[in-house]
């Protein structure tokens, strides 16, 4: 009987996402599984190609011509299990994405190209696995002819054989040495007597062995060299004698290895508020109802023991639990509490690790030895099976979108997994996105207030100061008289203070004093921003470095100079006003190299400052007894972005930020400088006050037309000549506006605000609607009409979270 293969391609230019019908070789049936990667040959040159199975059929597809074969077989098992099969599904059409894009976002890096893979044998070699491999215990992959392939198949099953990937980056699987004897203690003691009395060595090697034959694990060179005199040396000889196997066992890396040997942490006693919220989440895993909850609780009111609780009684009932947070900021201290609770069952995947280390996590969640994972956006996608518990903390970070292909949301995959999985869905904040507190308005999610800190204190007073006084009594911008009195009664005490300088909405550019000449980036319609460590000037957007301009390139002045407020400058001006202030600086400069920012956090921990300053990165989730003052230099900067998510940012970040004082027995205090005293955001912010902001903000949004009132979609054309993509986004527009309801808005087109970015033009119209049936499948068509086509490129963001 034959069988057919259905196939989904890596043809980027010819995506339909419909899968490609090939007859799978008779030598690979019964064993090609959905889910593995093969070779196939695509189009008239018989180009060869990647692609996914994502079927396999006995009958003959409906198709006349004649059905190309398989190849190549890459994968021994499926690195794609069917639940993520039909995410990838899913996905694509959800957000305008190629099925195969959605396929790969969910694998590690290192599976996806250019590594080497490995077959490797797994335990002692049998008659079917010597005749593969002989006397090695590892095959390369790229070396395997189709005959082998099909007896390694076999052997998979039979989990006697498995594929690894190497990783050629810095971190490679580490491996250790160890032994293993191969004979019968009878058979060590008859060589024994053959062998040369004066080789004490070898006889000290021999009756160890003989000693070691029932033991069933490998025993590691370290061991055998502590409790023996031998040496690497005389193990090797025995092993070219056949006595032992000499084996490299695989270590993980641990990226957080520091806090596995710490000590388990209990759980703690639970307030009334927690242990209401712990109750209704439990009581969903345990009835296996995917209901989504939304916890807004006030800042340090103990959101995380809810999770560890919860996520403790998922595990307890046999289930898996998944934690996603933001990308940065909160990873290390929730990632400590997390490891602090459930040790080595936990794994950890975030975009800080090499690509060697997101594989182990991988590999180790994929063979079910960790349970429980905490990660960022992308973990979403872990290979976790039999999942009773997603939680999303700070679930209105706007790092959980993905900006480029595919376009997701973590919270509607989330979602979707839930769904599957038949488990409850957390969604954490002291801030909920508009989105999110709305449909728990409507029922849509279960509500769960928390009001209370865990300490019962109150949240700290909250101090706002008019700029525009400060600017006229003294000629500072960046320290008010109050904060500057305040940081300085700190130091005395030695408490600790946080200052956080907004800089969203906010760039570090260079200026000509004489001119006005701005030095902008020579592919993209932006302003260069300057690095001082680097010492040079760069595109946020393409990437693009120059050196910093001596002189002005408009009119020569020498007065072309840095212009706007940085970190760094900040910094030395606060040094220069309190000499006796010890301060660590939190920003993109110097959290750039892998683990900095961990340190810097740990460095404040152990009081080696006074003074934490930086970006909004140090806004959310750190939790220090100490810190009793908090200031916000600016607090207005991104008020000003045309974005109608400008407030909302605004209060979310003071609220934030606020949060970080007065966490213990110590009372907290926080000093916010604004020039806009009297916006709602400042004011509401000022009294925590998250509810009143929810009602004032949807009336607003109400009456703009805005998200959550109505859903948004940015439909983007881009082209290396202006006129070509302001032409397409036309003939776009002329092919939507049919179709949509009177109901529905298309805003634009419109050049894009930085409408050239690495040399392309961007054009884009926004639609906003409330219910379009035509909809989906209109966007679905042009998505597929409209690829790479005579340098035309099209993007359908779903909800974006930012129009310019
Ligand atoms: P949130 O994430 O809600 O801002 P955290 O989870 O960081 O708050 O908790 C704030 C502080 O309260 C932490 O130091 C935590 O250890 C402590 N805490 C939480 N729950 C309890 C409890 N039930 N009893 C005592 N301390 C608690
Ligand atoms: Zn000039
Ligand atoms: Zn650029």
């Amino acid at each position: 009987m034959v069988q057919f293969a259905q196939v989904i391609v890596d043809v980027p230019t010819l995506q339909t996402n419909r899968p490609y019908d090939y007859v799978i070789p008779a030598i690979w049936q019964a064993q090609l599984r959905a889910g593995m990667r093969v070779v196939v040959p695509f189009g008239k040159g018989q180009r060869q190609i990647q692609g996914f199975v994502v079927g396999i059929t006995d009958t003959a597809p409906d198709y006349t011509g004649e059905l190309k074969a398989i190849t190549q077989v890459l994968d021994l098992q499926p690195v794609l299990n069917p639940e993520l099969l039909a995410l990838a599904k899913w996905l694509a059409q959800w957000t305008f994405a190629f099925q195969i894009s959605c396929m790969q976002t969910m694998l590690p890096s290192v599976m996806k190209a250019s590594y080497s893979k490995k077959v490797r044998l797994l335990g002692a070699p049998t008659p079917a696995t010597t005749t593969i491999f002989h006397d090695q215990t590892e095959l390369d992959f790229a070396d395997l002819a189709p005959e082998t392939i099909k007896q390694l198949l076999k052997l998979q099953q039979e989990q006697l054989v498995e594929v690894v990937y190497q990783v050629h980056d810095r971190a490679k699987v580490k491996t250790i040495k160890a032994i293993k004897p191969l004979l019968a203690a009878a058979d060590y003691t008859a060589i024994a007597g053959q062998v040369p009395a004066n080789a004490k060595r070898q006889h000290e090697l021999l009756t160890y062995l003989a000693a070691h034959t029932t033991v069933q694990e490998p025993i590691t060179l370290q061991q055998v060299t502590t409790e023996t005199q031998l040496t690497l040396t005389h193990v090797q000889t025995g092993a070219a004698k056949g006595w032992l196997r000499l084996i490299e066992l695989e270590t993980y890396r641990d990226p957080y290895a520091e806090l596995a040997s710490a000590p388990r942490t209990q759980p703690l006693t639970l307030t009334k508020e927690q242990a209401n919220a712990v109750h209704q989440i439990t009581t969903a895993g345990q009835q296996q109802h995917d209901q989504v909850f939304l916890v807004e609780g006030v800042t340090g009111s103990g959101k995380t023991e809810i999770y560890l609780q919860s996520i403790q009684a998922a595990l307890n009932s046999g289930r898996t639990a998944l934690m996603l947070v933001p990308e940065i900021g909160l990873t290390p201290q929730m990632v400590a509490r997390v490891r602090g609770r459930f040790g080595a069952h936990v794994a950890v995947l975030h975009s800080g690790l090499s690509n060697g280390e997101r594989y182990d996590e991988w590999r180790r969640i994929e063979r079910g030895e960790a349970q429980v994972v905490v990660g960022a956006r992308s973990a979403i996608f872990a290979p976790l099976t039999n999942i009773g518990l997603i939680i999303m903390d700070e679930e209105h970070e706007g790092s959980y979108k993905q900006d480029e292909m595919p376009r997701y949301h973590a919270r509607d995959v989330a979602l979707w997994r839930a769904k599957y999985h038949h488990c409850p869905v957390v969604l954490g904040s002291a801030t909920p996105s508009l989105e999110s507190r709305a449909r728990a308005q409507k029922g849509v999610y279960q509500l769960i207030r928390l009001k209370e800190r865990a300490n019962h204190q109150p949240l700290p007073e909250v101090t706002v100061v008019d700029m525009k006084n400060e600017l006229k009594k003294t000629k500072e911008d960046n320290f008010s008289g109050l904060l500057m009195q305040e940081l300085r009664k700190r130091v005395l005490h030695k408490e600790q203070s946080v200052l956080m300088l907004n800089r969203r909405g906010f760039s570090s550019f260079v200026m000509c004093r004489d001119c006005g000449f701005v030095l902008k980036c020579p592919n993209c319609d932006i302003s260069l921003t300057l690095h001082m460590d680097t010492h040079s000037m760069k595109c946020h957007y393409c990437g693009h470095e120059e050196a910093i301009p001596q002189v002005c390139p408009n009119c020569q002045s020498r007065k072309i100079r840095y212009y706007g407020t940085g970190t760094q400058k900040v910094e030395s001006e606060l040094q220069g006003l309190l000499p006796e202030a010890r301060i660590l600086r939190m920003d993109v400069d110097t959290t750039r190299r892998k683990g900095a920012h961990a340190k810097i956090l740990r460095q404040f921990g152990r009081h080696e400052a006074d003074i934490l300053l930086g970006t909004q990165m140090i806004a959310k989730g750190l939790d220090f007894p100490d810190v009793t003052l908090v200031g916000v230099l600016n607090a207005d900067t991104a008020l000003g972005l045309p974005d109608f998510r400008a407030s909302e940012r605004t209060f979310q970040l003071l609220t934030q930020v606020s949060g970080r004082a007065g966490r213990a027995e110590k009372k907290g205090e926080v000093i916010v400088q604004t020039y806009n005293p009297e916006h709602y955001a400042i004011r509401l912010a000022r009294h925590h006050d998250y509810e009143g902001f929810y009602q004032r903000e949807m009336t607003l949004r109400h009456q703009g037309g805005y998200p959550p009132y109505y859903y948004t979609i940015l439909v983007t054309a881009s082209h290396e000549e202006e006129n070509e993509a302001a032409k397409k986004i036309f003939q776009l527009m002329n092919q939507v506006k049919p179709v949509l309801s009177p109901q529905a808005v298309l805003l634009g087109p419109t050049p894009r605000a930085i409408a050239r970015v690495n040399k392309r033009y961007y054009y884009q119209m926004v639609i906003k609607y409330k219910h379009e049936p035509q909809l989906q499948k209109l966007l679905t068509q042009i998505m597929q009409e409209n690829q790479a086509r005579n340098g035309i490129q099209i993007s359908i963001d779903r909800e974006p979270l930012s129009f310019i």
